[in-house]
C-alpha cells in the first residue's frame, strides 16, 4: 500500500513540475496566468518559445490576453515568455530585447507606445525574428509581419451609436449636452475610436442637437494620457466645475471602462447618481468585470465586448501559419497603413453590451460566470 502510495506521489509531483515549467511569466502569476501555465503542460512541447510582450496588467483585459496565447501557443506546442511592461516604454523594450536575446522564434506584442519599437524591431529583424502586432498597431517600422485586431474604428461607432439610441437623438430628441474623452494620444486604436465615435456625433453636434458645453471636441484636447481613469476623473472634475455648475451633462463618450469608472467618480462627487440628478448615459470597452458589475447595478450605461479569447486564437494561428512558411488569413489589408507599410490585417467584429444582453454576451458564452458578476 506504502509502495503504491509512494508512485502516486512521485507521479503527481513530476506531473506539477512539468506544469511550472509550460512558461516564464514575469511577476506574480495572477490567477487566469497560471490557469494558462499549467494547462500548458500539457502541450508545452519543444517547438521553441514565443515572445508575447503586453503592455499592463493594470486592466484586465490584457491580462486576459495573456493568459489566453500563453494557453493556446501551449496547445500547439509552443514554450511562451510573457512579460508586462506596465506601461512603461523602456520596460517594454528591455523586454522584447532580452526575448530576442534568448531566442524566441516570434514575437507577439501589445504596443505601450506603438512609435517607439522601431529600434528593437530592427534587431529582431537582425535576428530573423517574425513580429505580429497584437490589438495595437506598431508604427514606423517595416519589420511588423502582420496585425491581429478589432475592428477599430467599428468599436466607436458602437460607443456613439448606444448614446444616440438612449438619447432618442434619430427621433429628433434634444438638445443635451455632451462632454467627449479620447484614449492615448500614442495609441493607435485611439485615433480609431475617436473617429468611430464622431463619425456617429459629429453631425448631431453641427445641428446643435448635442452640446459640448467644454468647446472641447478636438482629440487632441480629450485624449487621455496611457488611458488612465485618474487623468479622466481630474478633466471629468474640471468640466463640471468650470461648466456645469447650472446645467447638467447628459452624456459623456468615455473610450474604455477604466476611463468611465474615473468619469462615474467624479460625476458621483458632484451629487449625480440620484432620482432628481441622474447619472449621464456612458459608454466604455472591454466589458470589464468592474465595469459590468457597474452597468448590472445602472451606473455605466454601456461598454463594447472585445472577445480577447478569439483575439488570441487569431494570433496565435497567424504566428503558426509564420513558423510553418504558410500565409495566415487575413481579411483586411487597406486600413492599417503604419507609416512604412499597409500591415495585412485580421479584424475581429466587437458587440455592445447593456443592461439587457450583457448575460447573453458575456456569460452565455462562458466569458464570465454569473458569480463574478455578483
Ligand atoms: C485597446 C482597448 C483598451 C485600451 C486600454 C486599446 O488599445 O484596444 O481594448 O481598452 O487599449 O487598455
Amino acid at each position: 500500500m506504502k509502495k503504491v502510495l509512494t508512485v502516486a506521489l512521485m507521479i503527481a509531483l513530476v506531473f506539477a513540475l512539468a506544469a511550472c515549467g509550460g512558461s516564464k511569466n514575469e511577476g506574480a502569476a495572477s490567477p487566469s496566468e497560471s490557469a494558462a501555465s499549467s494547462s500548458a503542460a500539457a502541450g508545452g512541447g519543444d517547438k521553441g518559445t514565443i515572445g508575447i510582450s503586453m503592455p499592463t496588467k493594470s486592466s484586465e483585459r490584457w491580462v486576459n490576453d495573456g493568459a489566453n496565447m500563453v494557453k493556446e501557443f501551449e496547445k500547439l506546442g509552443y514554450k511562451t515568455d510573457l512579460q508586462y511592461g506596465e506601461d512603461v516604454i523602456e520596460n517594454q523594450v528591455s523586454q522584447i530585447e532580452n526575448m530576442i536575446t534568448k531566442g524566441v522564434k516570434l514575437l507577439v506584442i501589445a504596443a505601450i507606445d506603438g512609435e517607439s519599437l522601431t529600434d528593437v524591431l530592427q534587431k529582431a529583424a537582425d535576428a530573423k525574428i517574425p513580429v505580429i502586432a497584437y490589438d495595437r498597431l506598431i508604427k514606423k517600422t517595416e519589420h511588423v509581419d502582420y496585425y491581429a485586431t478589432f475592428d477599430n474604428f467599428k468599436v466607436g461607432v458602437l460607443q456613439a451609436s448606444y448614446i444616440e439610441e438612449k438619447l432618442g437623438l434619430k427621433d429628433g430628441k434634444g438638445p443635451f449636452n455632451i462632454e467627449l474623452f479620447a484614449g492615448s494620444p500614442d495609441d493607435n486604436n485611439a485615433y480609431f475610436f475617436f473617429d468611430g465615435a464622431m463619425s456617429v456625433l459629429q453631425p448631431y453636434i453641427d445641428s446643435g442637437k448635442l452640446v459640448v458645453k467644454s468647446g472641447q471636441t478636438k482629440f487632441d484636447q480629450v485624449a487621455t494620457l496611457r488611458w488612465d481613469g485618474g487623468v479622466a476623473q481630474s478633466r471629468m472634475d474640471n468640466l463640471l466645475s468650470a461648466h456645469y455648475t447650472s446645467a447638467n451633462v447628459d452624456a459623456v463618450l468615455s473610450p474604455y471602462d477604466g476611463i468611465t469608472i474615473g468619469i462615474l467618480s467624479s460625476l458621483k462627487g458632484v451629487g449625480y447618481g440620484t432620482a432628481d440628478k441622474p447619472l449621464p448615459v456612458t459608454s466604455g470597452q472591454d466589458a470589464e468585470v468592474a465595469s459590468v458589475k457597474s452597468i448590472i447595478a445602472g451606473e455605466q450605461t454601456s461598454t463594447v465586448f472585445k472577445d480577447t479569447r478569439e483575439l488570441a486564437k487569431v494570433a496565435v494561428n497567424m504566428a503558426d501559419a509564420v513558423l510553418n512558411g504558410k500565409k495566415p488569413e487575413i481579411n483586411d489589408e487597406k486600413t492599417y497603413n503604419n507609416g512604412v507599410k499597409v500591415v495585412p490585417s485580421y479584424l475581429l467584429v466587437p458587440v455592445s453590451v447593456d443592461k439587457s444582453n450583457y448575460k447573453q454576451i458575456l456569460v452565455d458564452s462562458g466569458y464570465y460566470t454569473e458569480d463574478q458578476l455578483k
